[in-house]
C-alpha cells in the first residue's frame, strides 16, 4: 500500500488541476455515480471531534474513508485543525491501495470545490474577492479563486484583525491589492465574490449586506449546529448545495432558515454537479445573488486522493 505525504499531494495535484478533478467528481455525485453515506462526527473532548467520511466512486472504481481529527485550537499549536488520513481501496478486489495525508487533501479539495462553484456561478468579469476568515481554508481559497477569475482586489476579514493583516502580508504578491479590513461588512461591500471560511458557529455574514450580482461560497459551517450567514442571507440568493442529502441533514444555515420560515424546502435549487454539466440553470442574470453551500463530501477526497496516487505512481 502506497503512503502519500502532504508534500506529494501539493506537488502532484496543483490547485488548477484539483478544481477540474473535484468538478468532475461532483458531476458524478449528482448523477448517482457515487456511494455517499452521511458523514458521522464522533465527539472526543474539549470541543474536539473525529469526522468519519466513507464513500465510493464508480469511475475510478474505488472506495474508501477519510478519518479526520477536528481540533479547532490546533492553529495555536502551529498545526492544522484537520489531522487525518484517507484510506483508498480498489473496489475491484477490495485491496487497500493508498493511505493519503488528509489535511492537505482537505485543504485543496475544499478550495477547489468553492473555486469550481465560483467559476460556474459568479459573473465572469468578477474582480473583487472578499474572504471572511484567515485560516488554512482561507489560505487555499485565495489561490484557488485566482485560478478561475481575474481578481485584482482582495479584502480579508477575520475575528482577530492581526490575523487578517498577517494573511494580507503573506499573500501580498498574489494579487494587485490584498488588504485586511476591520469589519466583515466592509469586506463584502462592492465585492463580486464572497467566501466564508470561518469556524464561527454564528452568522458573520448578513443578508442585508448582499448586493445584486454577488456570488457567495459558504464553506465554514460543516455541521447542523453551526452557521455563517443569517436567515435573510440564505433567502437572498439562488441556493445550490454539494449534495441534497447532506444539506437537508447538516447545512446549519439552511435548516435554521427553514425552521424560522424564511425559506421553504423548494429553496434548495439542486446539486452543484448539475449546474456544472448544464442540466440545472445556475446564474440567470447579472443581478442574481448566487449561493453555494459547501459541506464537503467524501467523493471530493477520494477523487483528489486517487488522482494524486495515479500521478505519483506514474500511471
Ligand atoms: P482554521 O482554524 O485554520 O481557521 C479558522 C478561522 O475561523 C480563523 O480565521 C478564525 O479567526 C475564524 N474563527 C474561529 N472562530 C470564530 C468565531 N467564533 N467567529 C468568527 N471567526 C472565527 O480553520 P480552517 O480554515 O481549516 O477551517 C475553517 C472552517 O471551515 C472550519 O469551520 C472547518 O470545519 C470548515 N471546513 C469546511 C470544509 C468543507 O468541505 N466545507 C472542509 C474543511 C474545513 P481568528 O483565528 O482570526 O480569530
Amino acid at each position: 500500500m502506497r503512503q502519500i505525504s502532504s508534500e506529494e499531494v501539493y506537488t502532484a495535484l496543483p490547485i488548477a488541476d484539483c478544481i477540474d478533478v473535484v468538478q468532475a467528481a461532483m458531476i458524478a455525485v449528482s448523477h448517482g455515480k457515487a456511494n455517499l453515506p452521511l458523514r458521522w462526527l464522533m465527539p472526543i473532548d474539549n470541543g474536539n471531534a473525529m469526522g468519519i467520511m466513507p464513500g465510493g466512486l464508480y469511475e475510478p472504481h474505488i472506495h474508501g474513508i477519510k478519518l479526520i481529527s477536528l481540533y479547532p485550537d490546533n492553529p495555536k499549536r502551529g498545526l492544522s485543525s484537520h489531522q487525518g488520513v484517507i484510506l483508498l481501496f480498489d473496489s475491484g478486489d477490495g485491496r487497500p491501495i493508498a493511505a493519503v495525508e488528509a489535511s492537505s487533501v482537505t485543504a485543496q479539495r475544499t478550495a477547489a470545490a468553492s473555486a469550481a462553484a465560483t467559476r460556474a456561478l459568479s459573473r465572469p468579469n468578477s474582480r473583487v474577492l472578499a474572504i471572511l476568515g484567515a485560516g488554512e481554508q482561507a489560505d487555499h481559497h485565495l489561490p484557488a479563486h485566482l485560478a478561475v477569475r481575474p481578481f485584482d482586489e482582495v479584502r480579508v476579514w477575520t475575528r482577530t484583525y492581526t490575523n487578517a493583516q498577517a494573511f494580507a502580508a503573506r499573500h501580498a504578491a498574489k494579487a494587485a491589492s490584498i488588504r485586511a479590513v476591520t469589519t466583515a461588512r466592509e469586506a463584502v461591500a462592492g465585492a463580486d465574490v464572497v467566501v466564508t471560511a470561518t469556524a464561527s458557529p454564528k452568522a458573520i455574514l448578513m443578508g442585508e449586506w448582499l448586493e445584486p450580482g454577488q456570488h457567495v461560497n459558504l464553506v465554514g459551517a460543516s455541521v447542523a449546529s453551526a452557521r455563517e450567514i443569517d436567515d435573510a442571507g440564505v433567502a437572498r440568493g439562488r441556493y445550490f448545495v454539494d449534495t441534497l442529502a447532506g444539506a437537508k441533514a447538516q447545512a446549519g444555515e439552511y435548516l435554521d432558515a427553514l425552521k424560522a420560515g424564511a425559506v421553504t424546502e423548494a429553496h434548495i435549487l439542486g446539486e452543484i454537479g448539475k449546474v456544472y454539466d448544464g442540466t440545472l440553470p445556475g446564474r440567470m442574470n447579472d443581478a442574481d445573488v448566487t449561493i453555494y453551500k459547501s459541506l464537503g463530501v467524501a467523493a471530493q477526497d477520494l477523487a483528489a486522493a486517487h488522482e494524486v496516487l495515479r500521478r505519483v505512481s506514474g500511471n
